[in-house]
């Protein structure tokens, strides 16, 4: 279970980000089946509802929304429950939306791949994923953002799925392992595309 810093277990939906933006859900459609913290049934039979739809709440997201198209911010809104026999309160995001991050998982795949796998400068990375109103503060740092995503995933913060390469891997070659999995991950029907939009659309599955 991951949470945001305000301690609210964060819980994905199903729903993709496109989806999610074209038609949010209503708060039955989007309510989790159980409670993240103490695992109580959110509709039990014969009983109330113990998962209350408890507000929304406005989630930035950055990356481009398709592999090869421009990076852009958008803001979801985010359902959030709070659980009659414990409390606890759950923020449920579309598929693709981590905890703690405010770059989609999508995005994320697509740098990873861009930059382990293609060869890429951080810098060109950063004009594919990162939207043009950020990027002076980004530029700044000289987009640290990338290869923290490549730390994060050699310490298993981040894809946990992807296999340790091990202390001595530097962080482009953690970066390319990751993106391979990544890619693996897509669908079987996109094997045609290119290997960073297959990283782009592979992310949206992967732990
Ligand atoms: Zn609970």
């Amino acid at each position: 279970m991951r949470r945001n810093r305000s301690g609210a277990s964060v819980v994905q939906s199903p729903i993709d980000i496109k989806r999610w933006q074209q038609q949010p859900p209503t708060v039955s459609e989007a309510r989790p089946s159980r409670c993240p913290a103490c695992g109580a049934a959110s509709c039990p039979v014969g009983s109330g509802i113990q998962l209350h739809g408890h507000g929304t709440r406005e989630r930035q997201v950055r990356g481009p929304c398709e592999a090869g198209g421009p990076a852009v911010l958008v803001v979801v809104i985010a359902r959030r429950y709070r659980c009659v026999p414990c409390g606890a309160v759950t923020i449920v995001v579309p598929r693709g939306v981590r905890a703690r991050r405010v770059y989609s998982a999508a995005a994320i795949g697509l740098a990873l791949a861009l930059w382990g796998l293609l060869g890429a400068t951080a810098a060109e990375v950063r004009r594919r994923v990162c939207p043009a109103r950020i990027v002076g503060a980004a530029a700044a740092l000289g987009w640290a953002t990338l290869r923290r995503w490549a730390r994060s995933v050699a310490r298993r913060w981040l894809f946990p799925s992807v296999p340790d390469l091990g202390p001595s891997a530097s962080l482009r070659q953690v970066a390319a392992r990751a993106a391979s999995v990544l890619a693996a991950s897509a669908d079987p029907t996109t094997r045609a595309l290119a290997v960073e939009h297959r990283a782009f659309l592979g992310a949206g599955h992967v732990a």
